[in-house]
């Protein structure tokens, strides 16, 4: 990192935790890489504080910052604007802070369709994916797929109310989607049978734990699953799912793409090609 002055432009994260997260190691080995005069900085925030929290990062003349759990949709109420990604997931992981206006972005969906393409070369199209949740994660995900052309989507949660409640605002912008809903705890052969890609965007696997409702003998040979999670590295889902010969991939490339993004909404450029990535691989020695 270089030296901060007061030239520098200050960016961060919020969230509630923040100390796990990987983003300001990456975001400032890309300003390094990049010779941009940025700093990136973790800010934790508890519930209570966060509208003084956003309204302080404004007065202090901050740039922009990630937003991360629990606020990625508690903080929409905050922004002046959102942008069509931002509005169609209804969720924020990303501010731009111009002209003293507040603008909402969502890179996650738009860096998971890139890491599918990059990661396990699926582009999508006529195939079925099947997401796994229904909560921040799956809304960025199902509206980038839409823009992307998916034709069919399964949405399977463990609260079908909130997978309904996704499926109904989905269909409101793109109605020429096929979006199904299952209880997770009822996923069956006919439903598994007909996925080409399968995506976890639940947090289970990061403490070892396993997709319990899912069988995956039932899915065909032929699909690819993607785990947004990325520590750890080889999640059960993954290491089952490779075990039986398919194409798996974990949530770095994600995290690396959505980063991306992010960086070039705050300076207008963008990292060299899979430099971040890169930075993360050495910070999780994969
Ligand atoms: P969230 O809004 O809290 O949603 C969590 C989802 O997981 C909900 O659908 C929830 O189901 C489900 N879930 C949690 N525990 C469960 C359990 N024990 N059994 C069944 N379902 C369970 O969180 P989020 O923002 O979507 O984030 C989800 C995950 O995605 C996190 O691990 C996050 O780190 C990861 N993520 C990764 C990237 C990346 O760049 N790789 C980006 C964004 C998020 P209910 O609705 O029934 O509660």
């Amino acid at each position: 990192m270089s030296t901060v002055s007061g030239k520098t432009q200050v960016v961060g994260i919020i969230g509630n935790p923040v100390k796990h997260s990987l983003s300001p190691a990456m975001h400032n080995a890309a300003f390094a890489a990049c010779d941009l005069d940025y700093v990136y900085v973790p800010f934790f925030v508890t519930p209570e504080n966060l509208g003084n929290a956003i309204s302080g990062l404004k007065a202090l003349g901050v740039c922009g910052f990630n937003v991360t759990i629990p606020y990625k949709t508690d903080i929409i109420p905050h922004l002046d604007y959102l942008d069509q990604t931002a509005e169609e997931a209804g969720a924020v992981n990303t501010v731009l802070i111009k002209d003293g206006k507040m603008i909402g972005h969502n890179t996650d969906g738009d860096g998971l369709v890139c890491s599918l393409a990059e990661d396990l070369d699926f582009i999508p199209g006529d195939g079925t994916v099947m997401l796994i949740g229904a909560g921040g994660a799956a809304r960025g995900a199902i509206a980038a797929l839409c823009r992307a052309k998916s034709q069919r989507i399964i949405v399977t949660n463990r609260s079908v109310d909130k997978a309904n409640a996704l499926k109904l605002d989905m269909n409101r912008i793109y109605p020429e989607v096929c979006i199904d809903v299952i209880n997770a705890n009822e996923l069956n052969k006919s439903a598994l049978s007909t996925v080409t890609l399968l995506v976890n965007t639940t947090s289970i696997g990061m403490n070892g734990d396993k997709l319990h409702f899912l069988d995956l003998s039932m899915l065909p040979k032929s699909a690819k699953i993607y785990d947004m999670v990325y520590s750890p590295p080889i999640t059960p889902l993954l290491y089952e799912a490779s075990e039986i010969g398919m194409l798996v991939s974990n949530g770095l490339g994600m995290l690396a793409a959505q980063g991306e993004l992010a960086f070039n909404i705050w300076t207008g450029i963008t990292p060299p090609k899979g430099y971040m990535k890169r930075v993360l691989e050495g910070l999780c020695g994969s």
